[in-house]
């Protein structure tokens, strides 16, 4: 059978990259080749997000242009795969007809048929990178068993489903043999990770057991405040190569709204667990991601949260303007916060934010830090500290000074100037 050239475009969060490097590695040990440009290639592959409606148009446009190649020839077979096919795959099908197939999340071994490629059981645990070579994604979990409304998540991705701890640490172990030195845990809710598996939570067990392997750093993202496994934190203080970090998505602090959105926690419990995680850990920094403008938000509602952002000093802060999901429980509330009044509380909100990321980043003016190379601009090595995850959180800027640094490689570093998202300085000597 023809071997064709496959251009993989991947979209969405961490978790699809997970799944397209996936379905590379499978489809690669069958012999087949991934190009890195659509140019190049014959067959398209999109593996699509269907979170929130930017980006369903993203995927929608992306799809649009492949069948636009097709149309003139320059490829012959199309496929979309991933979230977007999980909630409109009828309605895709009928208005894209130049679309070869449609894939859902969890129909790996379809598309490697599709593609003259087979499902090898064997070789779940391989991955064909699509980040940098230094940092990677180990995603702990499919699914999700919560029901925040404002989410269609569970419906597009299933029920919770914990991947084996072995099956995990075989990943890692070949990811670190890629020469991978940053894993950052994912999953929809790593805080529920195991309770699937053992009645109980193993996310410290799997912590513990991927820091023996060696990274240079590990980190947590996506834990959900309820069933959250504080053993982790003690994990974090005690081993030096697992981040002072952790990625805790709130998204509100208002007791009226956290219950409709039915997140199963409200404003004492949230401060507690805060409270707890920094009691233990002094050094963490924190991430969280907020939700403005939910059906029925009053103005003071919003007040209370700018208020609980200013007492409680996020480390690293996202917010987002509510968006009314079909998919979602919440739409069938009333959606009466209007797009543009959205907007502003987000700009207020992050306004806040901005003076008090400038205030946290104040303090590494002077010191001396450890920071991982991601990218070189001429003279200027650009990078992050344990305290910043890949493509979301702060940079740091150094001059060379003539050192041989590459991406992927650790330098120590003396900040001297620093802005709300940014530390500059100057690198003082090159490590691994
Ligand atoms: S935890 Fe809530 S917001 Fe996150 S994926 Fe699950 S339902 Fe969606």
């Amino acid at each position: 059978m023809t071997k064709h050239n496959v251009f993989l475009l991947s979209l969405g969060c961490s978790k699809n990259t997970v799944d397209s490097e996936r379905l590379m590695a499978q489809a690669e040990a069958s012999g087949i080749r991934f190009t890195e440009s659509a140019d190049e290639a014959d067959t398209i592959i999109i593996n699509t997000c269907g979170f929130i409606a930017d980006a369903k148009e993203e995927s929608i446009s992306e799809t649009l242009a492949a069948v636009g190649r097709k149309t003139e020839g320059r490829v012959s077979r199309i496929y979309v795969m991933g979230c977007l096919p999980e909630l409109y795959r009828r309605e895709l099908k009928e208005e894209l007809p130049e679309v070869d197939a449609f894939f859902g999340t969890r129909e790996l071994p379809e598309i490697l048929a599709a593609l003259g490629a087979e499902f090898n059981e064997g070789l779940y645990d391989r991955r064909s990178m699509l980040t940098p070579a230094h940092y990677s994604y180990l995603k702990i979990a499919e699914g999700c068993n919560r029901t925040c409304s404002f989410c269609s998540i569970p419906i597009i991705r299933g029920r919770y489903k914990s991947q084996p701890p072995e099956q995990l640490l075989r990943e890692a172990g070949l990811l670190r043999e890629k020469g991978v030195k940053e894993l950052n845990l994912i999953a929809q809710d790593i805080s529920l990770y195991g309770y699937d598996l053992a009645g109980k939570s193993l996310l410290n067990d799997l912590l513990l057991r991927l820091s023996d392997i060696g990274f240079d750093w590990l980190r947590l993202l996506y834990a959900y405040p309820v069933n959250f496994p504080l053993e982790v934190i003690r994990t974090m203080r005690e081993r030096e190569n697992v981040c002072n970090y952790l990625d805790l998505p709130l998204q509100h602090c208002n007791d009226r709204i956290l219950k409709s959105m039915n997140r199963g926690i409200d404003r004492k419990g949230t401060e507690r667990l805060i409270g707890s995680i920094r009691d233990l850990n002094p050094e963490i920094r924190l991430r969280t991601t907020m939700i403005v403008g939910y059906p029925g938000e009053t103005r003071a509602e919003f007040e209370e949260l700018l208020e609980f952002v200013e007492t409680v000093q996020f480390d690293r802060l996202g917010c987002f303007a509510y968006c009314h999901e079909e998919h979602a429980p919440a739409y069938a509330l009333d959606d009466n916060v209007s797009p543009e009044e959205k907007e502003e509380r987000v700009a207020e909100l992050m306004e806040l934010q901005e003076s008090i990321a400038a205030g946290k980043n104040r303090v590494f003016e002077g010191r001396v830090v450890k920071v991982l190379i991601d990218s070189i601009e001429g003279d200027i090595a650009i990078g992050r500290t344990e305290y910043d995850a890949p493509e979301v959180d702060n940079e740091c800027l150094l001059e060379t000074g003539g050192f041989d640094i590459q991406p992927g490689m650790f330098c120590t570093a003396a900040i001297d100037e620093s802005s709300a998202y940014e530390l500059q300085g100057r690198i003082l000597q090159t490590l691994h």
